[in-house]
């Protein structure tokens, strides 16, 4: 039986519940985030990546809805550091804050209601499992950001991508890519996209509908610099430009780094996961790992007695 953390307490798995009456189950109001704590066995230590961004970026989309938390940001990372501890976590781990609307009164509001603070934890390791993948271009359209806040993770959002995974599912598919409104693409069901094409390393930017990714800007960050050393654009990409596309992975912090081998039954380059993904992938699983000190501020040491210093730093 493992513990979450529920309102304002640690609680047995079975214990964290919510009434059929919440609005947060019958409309999804609330908004959430997905972090990642990667074991070194070597170090008997457990980091978690970029937790401050994370928690930042949990609290802007609470901002972006009108709700507002009664916990700080330092509060969630240091109780969700301790919910780690609590579950006595040495492997791999994905972590889930969320904070709902904690309502069970009948209509759909985001004013003057209480907003509370789940977190949930489980061991997570590849959340794709075959080493490169096959997506298909959806029916559906991503969710604009003047419908429901792209740029944000709310809870409500996500049947946007559950529709647009089952169709690609259905259609055997392992996932898909989703273009926005006017066409353009925007990002996979829960994943950021990259494509490499004429030496350059290309991603649309947030404008086009989709969410502000911290691995997807880890990884702008890591290709430019040494030893990387790519050419990297923020632009526009159109659905046939991924057809002819050298290479294609996709990024998320469940995602981490995975190779698209194909798009719309279209072959990717040559099929295989190419000299840049390949690249990509090594430095970021080291780097998340802790093993460059350049970028020590990104990890969170659960374990070692750094672990508020690092909070502050990161
Ligand atoms: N897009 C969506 C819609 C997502 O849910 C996720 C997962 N958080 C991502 C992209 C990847 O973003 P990140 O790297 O911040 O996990």
């Amino acid at each position: 039986m493992g513990v979450t953390y529920h309102r304002n307490d640690f609680v047995d798995d079975a214990a964290a519940t919510i009434s059929v009456r919440a609005k947060a189950f019958n409309y999804g109001l609330g908004c959430f985030g997905g972090v990642r704590g990667y074991w070194d066995e070597k170090q008997g230590e457990l980091y978690v990546f970029r937790l401050a961004d994370h928690v930042e970026r949990l609290f802007e989309s609470a901002h972006i809805l009108g709700l507002v938390p009664t916990v700080s940001q330092d509060d969630v990372a240091r109780i969700l550091c301790e919910l780690l501890r609590r579950n006595d976590a040495r492997e791999d781990h994905y972590i889930r804050p969320l904070f709902f609307v904690d309502s069970d009164e009948l209509s759909p509001t985001l004013t003057d209601v209480p907003t509370s603070l789940i977190i949930y934890c489980l061991p997570l390791g590849r959340y794709f499992k075959s080493e490169s993948i096959d997506l298909c271009v959806s029916s559906w359209r991503r969710v604009a950001d003047n419908a429901i806040p792209a740029r944000a993770k709310p809870t409500g959002a996500y049947l946007n991508s559950a529709l647009a995974r089952a169709e690609a599912k259905r259609n055997g598919f392992d996932d898909a890519v989703v273009l926005t409104e006017s066409g353009e693409v925007s990002e996979a069901s829960a994943a950021h996209l990259f494509m490499v094409r004429r030496g350059e390393l290309v991603s649309p930017p947030s404008t086009a509908d989709n969410l502000e990714g911290i691995t997807r800007r880890s990884i702008l960050e890591l290709a430019v610099a040494a030893p990387l050393n790519l050419k990297v654009v923020e632009r526009r990409i159109s659905r046939t430009e991924l057809y002819v596309a050298d290479e294609v992975f996709l990024s998320g912090t469940a995602a981490e780094v995975t190779p698209v081998a194909s798009i719309d039954r279209r072959r990717i380059g040559t099929g295989k996961v190419g000299p840049a993904t390949a690249a990509i992938a090594a430095r970021f699983r080291d780097v998340a790992r802790g093993g460059d000190p350049a970028y020590a501020s990104w990890l969170t040491p659960v374990w070692g007695r750094e672990t508020k210093r690092s909070v502050a730093a990161s």
